[in-house]
């Protein structure tokens, strides 16, 4: 009898999966039954932004945690799909930053391409799984807001592919619920306009606090102030920006600080990141992570080591994104079908992992961890028939960016790269970021007549 697999999540992830079977059909193999479970009403994760904030239409907690305007953090080229280059999709060059509306229709056009949206049932939230051990099979159980159905069906595999950016990690300060203006966490934040001439606190020092901060500045943001646990971004920001030590209270329209001083703000917003976050996995099935390059328990950062017929893709902290989700899908489906073996037993399984996690803990630069993440890749995809690519070039991409983000936080996205995949050169996009206020597809696509700032 033919295996059922089910696939949690119809992001980047899971759109990995479902391409890598497909390709596996293509090349005339049998595979297995597929069925993709998604919680929205379309594809694409993340990247299918919507305006709701809390809940959706059908009650359920809001996916999303992109906002508009909204532009690639790193280059494009770091994150390309080697069987699917953007050339291909675009049908020439296109500059190095895409905003999110560019990026969404670059993973949509591999899985048109691939025709694998048959597989998947959209507006069906994953309730429950467990397995039997009697059986050797798991029961999920959906909700499906098209008929306002709950049922469930057996699987031999579980695939989740459900992220780990959409529940917000929320800490509470002194005074918060006394103050005056607004407080939101990042997956909440939607609209820098909604903050123009406002001086507004951003606490955290990651990634979003950097592009939340970037775009408030960017679309008339009055003041800014970040604030840092334990060590400052350390950028150059622009004259209405400073970054101060963490917040130790606030009162209605004050916020204080650890060095003594204080400011007035209008609104606060938490960038202070998100959980792993799996409630609908039985107890002996939840992977129980923080936002690290090696959470444990999972061979070769995919299988569940007490269970290895349970996967999880994409659960990593994340320098690397589609190409890893990639590298990850088509291992384990290689694993599924049989052409990787497993190891025998789950000690030998945990000690790959273990060897993988003392790694882990003695890397202190940026360039140690992407470069750890790019070996983590290779390792896979030299196992599958995922077509190989120039993880190396990917590592001094990332080192070029690094170093444009050092130069001037606010010019990084003008510089342009070379794919990795094709070799073709990106054009300079037509508008610096600081200028281009218009994120739609249309607008990035316009053609450009500058010349690309490389090195
Ligand atoms: C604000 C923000 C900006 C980012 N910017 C970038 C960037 O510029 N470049 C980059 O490479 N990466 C970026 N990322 C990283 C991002 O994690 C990846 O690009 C990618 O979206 C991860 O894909 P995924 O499929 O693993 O998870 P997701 O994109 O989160 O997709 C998971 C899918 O699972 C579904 N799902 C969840 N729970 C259930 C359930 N119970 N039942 C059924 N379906 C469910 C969701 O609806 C969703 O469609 C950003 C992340 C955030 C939050």
């Amino acid at each position: 009898m033919t295996a059922r697999i089910a696939i949690i999540g119809a992001g980047p992830s899971g759109l990995a999966q479902l391409r890598a079977f497909q390709s596996m059909q293509e090349k005339g193999e049998d595979i297995p039954e597929l069925v993709c479970f998604e919680k929205q009403e379309d594809w694409g994760g993340l990247w299918n932004y919507t305006w709701r904030t809390g809940l959706d239409k059908n009650g359920e907690p809001v996916h999303c945690s992109m906002y508009r305007y909204l532009w690639s953090n790193g280059p494009k080229e770091c994150l390309e799909f080697a069987d699917y280059s953007f050339d291909e999709h675009f049908g020439k060059p296109i500059a190095s930053y895409p905003p999110r509306e560019v990026l969404w229709d670059y993973i949509k056009g591999r899985v048109e391409k691939a025709g694998v949206r048959k597989y998947i049932r959209f507006n069906t939230p994953v309730r429950h799984v467990e397995f039997s051990d009697e059986s050797q099979l798991f029961t999920v159980t959906v909700h499906d807001h098209n008929t306002d159905n709950v049922y469930s069906e057996e699987f031999d595999y579980v695939i989740c592919a459900s992220g780990h950016f959409s529940t917000p990690n929320v800490p509470e300060f002194e005074g918060f619920s006394k103050f005056g203006g607004r407080i939101l966490h990042a997956h909440d934040f939607r609209d820098a306009l909604e903050f123009k001439d406002k001086t507004v606190l951003i606490i955290g020092s990651s990634y979003s606090a950097e592009d939340i901060g970037s775009q408030c500045y960017k679309y008339g943001a009055k003041r800014l102030i970040n604030c840092y646990r334990t060590a400052p971004m350390g950028y150059k920001w622009p004259d209405n920006w400073d970054e101060k030590p963490n917040l130790i209270k606030v009162d209605t329209d004050k916020a204080y600080f650890q060095d003594g001083t204080s400011e007035q703000v209008d609104a606060i917003i938490l960038c202070t990141g998100y959980l792993h976050h799996f409630p609908f996995m039985e107890e002996s099935l939840r992977l129980k992570t923080d936002n690290r390059l090696w959470p444990l328990n999972l061979y070769k950062g995919v299988a569940w080591e007490a269970n290895p017929k349970l996967f999880y893709l994409g659960m990593q902290d994340q320098w690397y994104t589609f190409n890893m989700f990639d590298a990850q899908a088509w291992y384990v489906r290689d694993l599924i079908v049989g052409k990787i073996p497993l190891p025998a037993t789950t000690e030998e399984m945990t000690a790959d992992s273990m060897a993988w996690r003392e790694r882990e803990l003695t890397l202190e630069t940026a360039e140690e961890m992407y470069t750890y993440q790019g070996d983590y890749i290779l390792e896979l995809i030299e196992a599958t028939d995922y077509p190989t690519f120039d993880v190396a070039g990917v590592n001094k991409t990332f080192l070029e960016w690094k170093h444009h983000k050092k130069e001037n936080i606010m010019t990084f996205r003008d510089y342009s790269f070379r794919s990795l995949m094709t070799g073709s050169m990106s054009p300079a996009h037509h508008t610096p970021w600081i200028d281009a206020l218009d994120d739609s597809l249309e607008a990035y696509l316009a053609e450009s007549s500058e010349v690309p700032k490389v090195g």
